[in-house]
Formats: C-alpha cells, structure tokens, sequence
C-alpha cells in the first residue's frame, strides 16, 4: 500500500467513526427544527427528543383531559396530534377546512414515537405554542360561481319581466 493511499484510508475511517457520534450528539442536545412529514417518517431518531416545527390546525379540537386538549397540526400532506395546554389552544382562532385557513402555530415540544402516556399514540406533548398567524377565510372558487349563477338568474328575471311587459302592452 503506497503512502498516500494509507493517509486517506486513515482520514476516511476517521470521518466515518466521528460522523455519526456527531450527529447522534446533535440531536441529544437541544432542539430538532424539522417538520411534521419529517416526524412521520422519523421513526426512532426522534423519539423522546425536543423538537420544533410549523403547521395549521385542522379538525376538529378535542378533550385530552387534566386541563389539556389534542390538536391536529397538518403541514403538507402530513399530520400530527400535538398535546396542548387549555390555555395554549384557546390560541386557536380557526381551524383549517374548505374556504378557511386554520391558525398557523409553531410547536416546540416532545416527541414521542409511541406515547406510553396516550395508548402508543404517535404525539408532541407541546412545551410553548407560537400563533406565526391566525388564518381566515379564504376566497374560494365556489363563491364566485355563486355570484356568476346568481348574475345569470337575476338577468334572466329582468328579461322575463321585460316580456311580461311587452306582452300586456299588446294586448291594450
Ligand atoms: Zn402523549
């Protein structure tokens, strides 16, 4: 084996041994920002670990018990139930259907892979929850067929009206 060889097998095992240490490092300290396609898909990695991520409230709020309530956070195609404080869910002003954006909140939390305290539920137990914006109704595509429908009808009323009209004329 030539020197030079010898030198960077040496600097690839190195790079090896350290990188994952590194990275399991990275996440045992502080907070993961990640997202909730993320959380899904994360399996072990995150489990029992802080994290931080983005997402609208959707469904429905529901009961969790001892001053608590679940939340369903969605963010691209994806999901999560997050566990909120009373308190932390009367933040949420809307939630997220057909023509109304729900509010869009930052959870730093806990995850947990499979919640020993939920029935091995998937959840966040959340630690502080951020309002990044309070969502609303959105203008929808129906709506302006609505008006379009309601146009035409209105049109068709005058001209029935018209003729109506006409047609008494005539007949003095
Ligand atoms: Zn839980």
């Amino acid at each position: 084996m030539k020197p030079g060889t010898l030198v960077i097998s040496v600097i690839l095992a190195l790079l090896l041994w350290s990188s994952p240490a590194q990275a399991a490092a990275a996440v045992a300290t502080g907070t993961t920002t990640t997202t909730i396609a993320s959380l899904s898909s994360a399996g072990t990695l995150l489990d029992g670990q802080r994290v931080d991520f983005v997402g609208e409230a959707v469904g429905d709020i529901i009961d969790g018990g001892r001053d608590h309530k679940w939340l369903t956070l969605y963010e691209a195609g994806a999901s999560i139930s997050v566990f909120v404080s009373d308190a932390a869910s009367r933040q949420v002003t809307n939630l997220g259907r057909y023509g109304v954006r729900g509010t869009t909140l930052e959870i730093r939390g806990v995850y947990h892979l499979a919640c020993e305290e939920h029935q091995g539920l998937s959840d966040v137990h959340a630690i502080t929850v951020k309002v990044l914006d309070e969502g609303g109704s959105t203008p929808s595509a129906i709506n302006v067929r609505q008006l379009q429908v309601g146009l035409l009808l209105a049109g068709i009323g005058l001209l029935l009206l018209l003729l109506h009209w006409r047609l008494r004329e005539r007949k003095r």
